[in-house]
């Protein structure tokens, strides 16, 4: 430990990040900022967590909390479906009873505009902390682009727009346009003549996170970081005035500690006060060649998948929303169901060459709040609970925990990411 600038604080002089995932990478990557010694750990390599096969958009205009209303009405017929984009294991634990209780408490408006305030928060924020890493030399394309929705029905659209229109009523500035079936095809030719009206997210980003995280990865190398693959943490606790990381190799002794380890966190921050529930909502993607260049994001609601450009002839394309532990092993027809509900929106995907089939836990929290700062244990720090938006929130999660971590003081969206908050 060092005198840190202000008030005489101690800043840690090592610190232990588990987890080299979108988040664990970042927080690294600004502690650097601050000249503490980092040194990642995973329990497998880099990045191929949950931040390897998803979606990878940046779209602030859509990062809001996964809790509500809608989610009630919907998510009951999906469970009656066997073809439906959610689903639940055909028996639940009761961690997983648990946790689908909370969330159903959060489904209500109020909650949601509630937590909707925090996000506008963060939301401000969050191209800027992407600009810090790439100018300080993270090199992997980052690219501004319209998220096109598009539905074969008007019905459908009424739950986005409703959606958007809670983002702006929270005071967060969105651009959106509403275009016809013919117009949608304008923009994007890949949509098939099924589609009868679409809505343009404009002002938003999109990456390859496999390719991001991986970038980041060599920066914190080239920062004189050290990541070390393959090593599972297996316990966390004080020991002689420092933090002891216990390892299945043996244990590493640092000054503080940051727990990243997406949806395996509650295995880890049990231990140290977090008590909000969180479950893995498992996602699947594959990549599917496309006769035509994919012109940016591409969303489809109703079917609840996600799709990005994969190069200059295809496209990735990510689904369902699967509440199951991380490791257990992946569903063949959740694949399945998301290319029969996909198949009839686009025209010349070459759905017999279909590739790269993967599925990642998003982690997910009962209240849709990340879990982000100190833990109950002096110098273990939480930086995970991001959900559906761990990639579009990971630099800024990593600059506001290493701000408070190096220096002491509490930038304004860390107290509402308290993870020791009390659960409802
Ligand atoms: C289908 C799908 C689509 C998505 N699309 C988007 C999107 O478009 N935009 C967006 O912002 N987000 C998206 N997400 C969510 C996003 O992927 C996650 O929120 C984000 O990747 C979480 O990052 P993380 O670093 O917290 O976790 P991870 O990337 O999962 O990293 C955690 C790491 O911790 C390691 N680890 C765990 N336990 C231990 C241990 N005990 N010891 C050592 N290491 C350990 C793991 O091996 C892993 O590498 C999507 C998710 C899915 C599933």
């Amino acid at each position: 430990m060092r005198l840190a600038g202000r008030g005489g604080r101690m800043t840690p002089r090592r610190v232990v990040v588990v987890g080299a995932g979108m988040v664990g990478l970042s927080c690294a990557w600004s502690l650097q900022d601050y000249g503490v010694e980092v040194e990642v750990l995973d329990k497998g390599r880099v990045g191929r967590g949950a931040s390897w096969g998803n979606a990878g958009y940046v779209a602030p205009s859509l990062t809001v909390p996964l809790p509500e209303p809608s989610m009630l009405r919907f998510g009951l017929r999906a469970v009656l479906d066997p073809g439906s984009p959610v689903r639940l294991p055909v028996r639940a634990d009761t961690e997983l009873v648990r946790f689908l209780v909370r969330l159903v408490r959060h489904c209500t408006g109020r909650r949601w505009s509630r937590a909707m305030d925090g996000y506008r928060m963060l939301n401000a924020q969050i191209f800027d902390a992407f600009d810090a890493q790439r100018q300080a030399g993270v090199d992997a394309p980052l690219r501004e682009a319209a998220v096109l929705a598009a539905f074969t029905e008007a019905g459908q659209a009424a739950g986005l727009l409703h959606e958007l229109e809670g983002v702006a009523s929270a005071g967060q500035q969105i651009e959106v346009g509403l275009l016809t079936g013919a117009q949608a095809r304008a923009m994007e030719p890949n949509l098939s003549r099924e589609i009868a009206l679409a809505v343009r997210i404009d002002g938003q980003r999109y990456l390859d996170p496999g390719a991001y995280t991986a970038a980041l990865a060599d920066q914190v190398r080239a920062r004189n970081g050290k990541i070390t693959e393959n090593v599972t943490v297996t316990g966390v606790d004080r020991h002689a005035g420092r933090v002891r990381v216990r390892c299945a190799d043996g244990h590493r002794d640092a000054d503080a500690v940051i727990l990243a380890c997406g949806a395996w966190l509650p295995d880890l921050a049990s231990d140290h006060g977090v008590r909000v529930p969180q479950y893995g909502g498992r996602g699947y993607s594959f990549t599917v060649p496309l006769r035509r260049r994919l012109q940016g994001p591409l969303y489809f609601p109703a079917a609840r998948a996600a799709l990005a450009p994969r190069g200059a002839s295809a496209a990735r394309v990510t689904s369902i929303m699967e509440f199951q532990r991380p490791d257990a092993p992946p569903d063949r027809r959740a694949l399945a169901a998301t290319l029969r509900a996909v198949r009839p929106l686009l025209e010349g995907a070459e759905w017999r060459s279909v590739t790269d089939p993967w599925v990642g836990a998003r982690p997910l929290t009962a209240d849709g709040i990340p879990l982000v700062g100190p833990s109950a244990t002096d110098g273990v720090y939480i930086a995970g609970g991001h959900g559906m938006w761990g990639v579009t929130l990971g630099p800024l999660t990593g600059r506001l925990l290493a701000e408070h971590i190096a220096t002491g003081t509490t930038p304004a969206p860390l107290a509402w990411l308290d993870p020791l908050r009390k659960s409802h």
